[in-house]
């Protein structure tokens, strides 16, 4: 028997119980030999069966087969045949019985071996069987062994050419599975669940383009992603499939899109479900027409879009979550804790850096009123626009916050009173339906957050005592400071 395509690092007590089986049989093969008929020179022939097993078997467990050439593992086909060809000459030939041990090479390589190695095995085993008769003949081998040989190789054949299709597709589940679950592993571990999703189930499907859509709040079948952005279309068999699909909630393979725009021809479509419900489709397309993937592929479709499902799901949450205890729900803005922390980052940078910094806290003047007079509605509305017009103002580094109420922070890094009260300035003039506020701005660098909010309140508060819609400026020392802007 032959080891062609053992793996290199295999060591030898491996290799010996992966012939553990074979080398059963080939033993129990020998007594058979006191069964008639029997060859003349009977010993003679078993020694040598006996030496070509021994040395081949040794020879599959010891050689260092990974740094010799593939046809070298040939030799272990011939050295096997060769033993077979000596037992069967012992028990007098054709009808020794032995010609059935012709069988172990083949299945060993249907197991191991690539298909070349198999052919060449099978024609192998046919010559130890035909050659006898062509060479030797007479009683030992007469005529009628052609057919026995003949036979005995096509049904060697069959069973070799089953073995290996079982093998191979059992490999590929296997294959298939692995992939599955490190992408499966790798879905709970990114920040990018859903291009993670389409780009992972691309490589395993071998599809050309994979789009994720998801239901949004309207009802409406969104792309949210693609692997391809620039072609980012499921397909182009249009809504009505996607439809169909998700309304039943079952996988559709369409084999040949007859949408003239269609990028691609094929297209698997893989609703994924919360619980009963599809809310989303994994869509596999392929710009050649092919037939329907096969059932691995379309397992591990399966697989990944119920994974996915339950991710995309706890990740959305889990944002969601992350952003409510960071923002204000009502303006967008950034909420108290969110504010707290921003703040202490930014004194401890100016610290670190010496760079000036301002913060700010605003008021909206009389909003007790405006609530009376047009309604708690219409003022959430005003909180909503003036936090937007503000924020058009600010640059990006800036930090604009929900203190609480009608009442807004305002961190300004890189900036001194002076250019504090400006945009002060600016947003008082961007305020939205005439109303007004009062601020107060306080120096920040050098000092400790509680001691800033205080010194920016006490501002505030005299704002507010000196007549509303104006900004005070604190230096300090909590001293009035009398900017041109912020008189203004
Ligand atoms: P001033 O600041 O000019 O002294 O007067 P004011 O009327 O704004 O007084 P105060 O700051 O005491 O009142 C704040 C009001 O803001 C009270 C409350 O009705 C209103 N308010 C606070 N939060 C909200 C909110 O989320 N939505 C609405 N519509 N109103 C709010
Ligand atoms: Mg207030
Ligand atoms: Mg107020």
């Amino acid at each position: 028997m032959t080891l062609i395509a053992s793996p290199p690092q295999e060591s030898w007590q491996a290799r010996a119980k992966r012939m553990g089986l074979f080398l059963v049989a080939v033993v129990v093969a020998f007594p058979l030999a006191i069964i008639p008929p029997i060859s003349e020179r009977r010993e003679v022939y078993l020694i040598a069966a006996a030496a070509f097993f021994v040395v081949t078997a040794a020879a599959i467990s010891f050689v260092p087969w990974h740094r010799l050439p593939e046809f070298a593992k040939f030799s272990m086909v011939i050295g096997f045949c060769a033993a077979v060809a000596m037992l069967r000459q012992s028990g007098g030939g054709s009808l020794s019985g032995y010609a059935p041990l012709l069988l172990l090479p083949i299945i060993w390589q249907a197991l191991y071996a690539r298909t070349v190695d198999l052919a060449l095995t099978i024609a192998a085993v046919a010559l130890t069987m035909v050659l006898p008769i062509v060479l030797i003949g007479g009683t030992e081998y007469p005529v009628a062994g052609w057919r026995a040989g003949t036979l005995s190789t096509l049904v060697y054949s069959v069973t070799a050419i089953t073995v290996q299709r079982l093998i191979r597709r059992v490999r590929s589940h296997e294959t298939m599975l692995t992939s599955v679950v490190a992408l499966t592993q790798r879905l709970t571990d990114t920040d990018d669940v859903r291009d993670t999703l389409c780009h992972g189930t691309r490589r395993i499907g071998r599809a050309d383009i994979v789009v994720l859509s998801e239901v949004d709040a309207t009802g409406r079948l969104r792309i949210t992603a693609s692997t391809d952005t620039e072609a980012a279309r499921p397909g182009g068999d249009g809504p009505s499939s996607w439809n169909l699909v998700l309304a039943g909630g079952a996988p559709l393979f369409v084999e040949h899109t007859d949408h003239d725009a269609a990028p691609f021809r094929s297209v698997l479509h893989q609703p994924i479900m919360r619980g009963e419900t599809p809310f989303g489709l994994v869509t596999l397309g392929w710009s050649e027409p092919r037939r329907r993937p096969p059932a691995d592929t379309r397992h591990a479709v399966l697989l990944l879009a119920s994974e996915a499902a339950g991710t995309i799901e706890r990740k959305d949450l889990l944002e969601r979550v992350t952003r409510l205890s960071r923002h204000d729900e009502l303006t967008g803005l950034a909420n108290r804790r969110r504010w707290d922390d921003h703040l202490a980052m930014e004194l401890s940078r100016a610290d670190r850096t010496g760079s000036p910094l301002v913060v700010a806290l605003l008021d909206l003047d009389h909003f007790k009123w405006f609530n009376d007079e047009h309604g708690h509605l219409a003022g959430d509305r005003l909180l909503k626009e003036a936090s937007a017009a503000w924020s058009a103002q600010l640059r990006p580094t800036d930090l604009l916050a929900r203190w609480g109420g009608e009442e807004f922070a305002l961190a300004l890094p890189n900036t001194d009173l002076e250019g504090g009260a400006m945009v002060l300035e600016r947003l008082r003039a961007s305020t939205p339906q005439g109303q007004t506020f009062s601020a107060g701005l306080a120096d920040a660098a050098g000092r400790d957050a509680i001691t800033v909010m205080q010194s920016a309140d006490s501002a505030l508060y005299l704002a507010k005592e000196s007549g509303r819609d104006r900004v005070v400026v604190f230096d300090r020392s909590d001293h009035e400071v009398s900017l041109t802007a912020a008189r203004r």
